[in-house]
């Protein structure tokens, strides 16, 4: 056995379940601890100070500079109380993780003395030098501004002795080259279009947030096997391996007893992200052995969204005292389950009504049923677009692989709405309706909706977009994605019919119907127009991606194509329209996307290129000489005869060896070849084309060869953990 393998082995064998760092005390009491949350700045900042702050943040207004320093220097003396060192801006740059530049407090008076000091321009606006990010020709490196700017929506918090202030990241010109900026455009427009249709049904209603309830799913697996898998370190996943004998179809691991190391890692995450305020909720095995969940209780999807990438961090840090490492990767394991973020999503008003919970009252009904059934008009108007914001490198093996369910968009309602929809088609008309008929509409079909839903909709879980009873969940979304590309297209999305709804309604109200009919009239054209998405069947299965063709549903053919659905006419439109995107950052993501892409797959081919040059055929040859020597010493002791019989399998074992060995060496060389062909096509969206078509097969095919000499290579000899070790030592 190779020594990294062993040793990683050996390490595990003497692994002891650590007890927590911290020990536990009451959750709610230190909730918060390092987070500037409004009841914090109430203390540290003067009365006017906090005003600035929570009217930039409920009505969108300027904070002043003078007030900015005012600010600074209260959030400073609350850092270095809390053993901050240092202060950054926090920014989501288009690498799926989170960007930290550090500045030390310290400064230098003019009589040489040495002070903390943190002003209100180091708060709002910082230029660091980002040329190395991606920005798809936003910027061109010799004039390579990027400014980060405060986004005081999100509070500061203290995370490893640093001040971390949640920014926003664009360029000299305000093209957004960070994920964050869209975010909260989409955020905005979506709360101007649904305040303006829930003032139909409630007029004081001010302003309607999107909210958002991250669950998370994870692998866990010890730090040394990882150490000893260089696929696992470099790219995330492992790019051989051959499955093991058991994995998952026992189904002895979902919801079953969380092992004690992982439990301990568990406790420990939990009460660091409760200091930052991160109210974690749920904590299950998920379906895959050492694959685990957490999720949240949803919170503003800003807010959410930061959460989950600090929470991101946070984990890995954690886990790391812990000896594990955490596998946020889609598909770190073939042949067993993925993981995902499944986004649950709702809106809610500044009066805590939740628009996608069915209400009490037949009004409150149909103010639930404009705004589910404009999510299923959206969802359905821009189910490529939408899909395609999940659609990664990582997701592709999870979504619309050979072993993954297929990525076509569709929408699971549960039977009672699916029945209210057809009520409303069938008993809605154009003309004008008797106030009796109105009566019995409203008592019949809105009446009837249970106001508790949550039990009635039975969960089907293979439907990428399903209603839960309260809220949508986005549940194709990858795990180590950060979701706010699709909740930026969702909520652009559904902005845009919910502007249309009004605009709609208001004009057959403008010809005499009133309120409620035109609604009920929108309402049915709305479903008339969208319903081919609904689909309550097995979204996994064979027939389903017949059917979704027929009703001409587009299915997201692989990665690159769904970059593309960016760029396409409906898109910029959208967002062009709702104000999210200009067309240049459209374009320019376009470029982000592909480019990623395109490099993250060279790691790939590269990687496994080394395994299976540098781990595989060496292995495989060692052993086929073993048995070359075998053979030569049969031949010695034995018969003629004999030795025909015995030494057979061993002679076939040899050139089976070698016919792998062969296939590899070649398929490696051909690897190579084509990815410099690849790489010399200057465009990216072509190259990844290229990468796609002329790069992935033969990586398949090397992992096909590798995985059959792992079954035939004496075990003592083989480099790698393996598949059993990697998912069933803990
Ligand atoms: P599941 O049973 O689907 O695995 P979990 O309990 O793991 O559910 O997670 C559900 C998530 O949905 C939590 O983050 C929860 O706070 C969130 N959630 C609940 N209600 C809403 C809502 N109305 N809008 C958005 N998110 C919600
Ligand atoms: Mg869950």
């Amino acid at each position: 056995m190779s020594i990294f393998r062993q040793k990683a082995l050996e390490e595990i064998g003497c692994r002891e379940t650590k007890p927590m760092f911290v020990e536990p005390t009451p959750a709610s009491k230190e909730f918060g601890i390092n987070v500037f949350d409004r009841p914090t700045m109430r203390k540290y900042l003067s009365p006017e100070a906090y005003n600035a702050v929570a009217s930039a943040v409920d009505e969108n207004k300027k904070i002043d500079r003078k007030i900015a320093d005012q600010i600074a220097s209260g959030m400073k003396t609350w850092a270095l109380e809390r053993g901050a060192t240092h202060y950054t801006h926090w920014f989501h740059p288009f690498t799926d993780a989170t960007a930290e530049k550090h500045e030390s407090f310290l400064d230098r008076a003019k009589d040489g003395s040495v002070f903390e000091g943190f002003s209100g321009n180091a708060l709002v606006q910082q230029e660091p030098d980002a040329s190395s990010f991606p920005n798809g020709g936003l910027r061109n490196t010799f004039e390579a501004r990027g400014y980060t700017a405060w986004d005081p929506s999100s509070p500061a918090f203290v995370f490893d002795q640093t001040l971390c202030i949640p920014t926003i990241f664009v360029s000299y010109n305000g093209e957004a080259l960070d994920q964050k900026t869209p975010l909260l455009r989409s955020i905005q427009a979506l709360d101007k279009a649904a305040a303006e249709i829930c003032r139909y049904f409630d007029r004081d209603v001010q302003r309607v947030n999107s909210v958002l309830g991250i669950e998370q799913e994870y692998f866990a697996v010890d730090e040394a096997l990882v150490r000893a898998r260089p696929d696992l370190q470099l790219t995330g996943r492992t790019l051989l391996g051959h499955i093991a004998a058991k994995d998952q179809q026992l189904e002895d691991h979902y919801f079953g007893a969380i092992p004690p190391r992982i439990m301990s890692f568990m406790k420990e995450f939990e009460t660091e992200a409760y200091k930052l305020g991160i109210l974690l909720r749920t904590r299950h095995n998920e379906v895959a052995p050492n694959q685990y969940e957490c999720a949240p209780l949803y919170e503003e999807a800003n807010l959410a969204i930061d959460h989950n990438l600090l929470l991101m961090t946070l984990m890995q840090r954690v886990a790391a005292k812990h000896n594990l490492k955490v596998l946020f990767h889609e598909k770190p394991f073939a042949g067993v389950n993925g993981s995902g973020k499944h986004c649950n999503w709702s809106m809610i008003t500044d009066k805590g009504v939740n628009l996608l919970s069915p209400g009490k009252t037949p009004r409150s009904n149909l103010q639930f049923l404009t705004f589910f059934v404009s999510t299923i008009r959206a969802v359905f108007e821009h189910h490529h677009l939408l899909m395609s914001s999940v659609m990664s490198l990582n997701n592709s093996l999870r979504l619309g692989a050979s072993e993954a369910p297929p990525a076509i968009m569709s929408i699971f309602t549960g039977s009672t709405l699916a029945e209210t929809l057809n009520s409303i088609v069938e008993r809605v008309s154009d003309k004008k309706m008797t106030p009796t008929e109105k009566t019995e509409l409203k008592l019949d079909i809105v009446g009837k909706i249970p106001e508790i839903l949550l039990d009635n909709t039975d969960r089907n879980r293979t439907s990428p977009f399903a209603f839960t009873g309260n809220r949508f969940e986005f549940r194709a979304v990858g795990s180590s994605s950060n979701c706010a590309l699709p909740m930026m297209a969702l909520n652009a999305a559904v902005a845009q019919q919910l502007i249309r709804f009004k605009a709609e309604a208001d004009a057959l109200m403008a010809k005499d119907i009133k309120k409620d009919e035109a609604i009920f009239q929108v309402l049915r054209k709305f479903i008339e127009e969208s319903h081919t998405i609904l689909f309550e069947g097995n979204g996994y299965s064979e027939e389903w991606k017949n059917e979704a063709a027929k009703r001409g549903l587009r299915r997201v053919e692989n990665t690159p194509s769904a970059f593309k659905a960016f760029v396409e006419k409906p898109s910029i439109d959208l967002f062009t329209a709702i104000g999210v995107m200009t067309e240049d950052e459209l374009h320019a993501r376009y470029e982000i996307f592909n480019e990623i892409y395109v490099k993250k797959i060279q790691i790939e081919a590269r990687m496994v290129g080394d395994l299976a040059i540098n781990h595989v055929v060496p292995t495989a040859i060692r052993y086929q000489s073993h048995l070359i020597k075998n053979v030569t010493g049969l031949k010695e002791i034995l018969s003629r005869e004999e030795f025909a019989e015995l030494a057979t399998p061993q002679l076939q074992s040899i050139k089976k060896i070698g016919g792998y060995i062969k296939n590899i060496r070649q398929q490696v060389h051909t690897l190579v070849e084509e990815r410099k062909k690849a790489n010399s096509i200057e465009e990216f969206p072509e190259r990844a084309k290229a990468y796609t078509e002329k790069l992935l097969p033969y990586m398949k095919e090397i992992r096909l060869n590798a995985d059959k000499l792992e079954r035939i290579i004496d075990d003592e000899m083989w480099p790698l953990p393996k598949y059993r070790e990697l998912l069933f030592v803990r």
